[in-house]
């Protein structure tokens, strides 16, 4: 049984910093939120981080009177590999249930497809072990975690399988990676979906608190519609701008070239052209 912290709180946030190989030799400090969450039939853990960074959590567990063992289902909101890293880790301790959605499966179960569809450098670091899922989520569903539940929302266009969770009796939503930072990389697969997505989110009625997976502090109140609204915008000006970069370039244009002009034109400088910045950038053609 969970050791009541604060009544009525049953959503904690954990925040695990990691470090992101960019290149040889170069490597980035990100963090990611993830969540563990209490109902009186035990705890979830929502996302796991990193692989090598769950240290993180178990302090958290242990602050509401919790270990490892007692993590009863992990819920990865979507298949990228600081989300998924401490899979493996919670598989050693307790063998929980792992789940996620229909559509995020294979890239959590086959690391190897998801490394050659959506490459990453050093991937392995971030994640060096799958786990197999067991039970398979979908829209609609409800998390029952006892007096506690996890609403899944399908967002997907920040990855195929993304989702969001919103917790009815604490007004919170989680939204992981669905919300694109203004300013920041553009990472999606599919900008339409993606915009839908941030639609459908804006019209969820009761959420008082909106958690992002790379921002640290939460959003509430009139900020969060405000959020939505400036990512569906930010994400339709680089499709804006991929297409006027591909007109001035010509159409035998390399994506390379295209990305690099939309990441100049963003304010983006020196322009960080990669795998996953071009994916987005030339999404907009599909
Ligand atoms: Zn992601």
């Amino acid at each position: 049984m969970p050791r009541i912290v604060e009544p009525g709180r049953r959503v904690f946030p954990v925040r695990l910093p990691f470090a992101l190989p960019i290149r040889e030799g170069v490597e980035a400090q990100r963090f990611v939120i993830t969540y563990i969450v209490v109902g009186e039939r035990g705890a979830c853990v929502v996302d796991t981080g990193a692989a090598g960074s769950q240290e993180h959590l178990v302090r958290a567990l242990q602050e509401l009177g919790l270990t490892p063992a007692d993590v009863r289902l992990v819920v990865n909101t979507h298949e990228h590999g600081d989300h998924i890293g401490g899979n493996a880790f919670f598989e050693e301790w307790a063998h929980p249930e792992f789940a996620c959605h229909e559509a995020a499966v294979r890239w959590i179960e086959d690391l190897e497809a998801q490394q050659r569809e959506r490459p990453i450098y050093q991937f392995e670091r971030l994640v060096n072990r799958s786990v197999r899922i067991t039970r398979v989520l979908h829209d609609g569903d409800e998390i029952d975690l006892g007096g506690t539940t996890l609403r899944v929302i399908f967002t997907p266009g920040h990855s195929p399988g993304s989702i969001s969770l919103f917790c009815p009796e604490e007004g919170v939503l989680i939204t992981a990676d669905a919300l694109q930072p203004v300013g920041g990389l553009p990472l999606y697969m599919d900008p339409r979906k993606a915009v839908e997505s941030l639609r459908r989110l804006a019209g969820l009625p009761g959420v008082r608190v909106l958690y992002n997976s790379h921002r640290e502090e939460p959003l509430t109140g009139p900020d969060i519609p405000r959020a939505l609204e400036e990512s569906i915008h930010y994400i339709e000006r680089v499709g804006e701008l991929a297409e006027e970069a591909r007109r001035r370039l010509g159409e035998g244009a390399a994506p390379e070239e295209i990305t690099r002009e939309v990441l100049l034109a963003l304010g983006l400088n020196p322009p960080p052209v990669m795998p996953l910045t071009i994916i987005s950038v030339t999404s907009h053609f599909r």
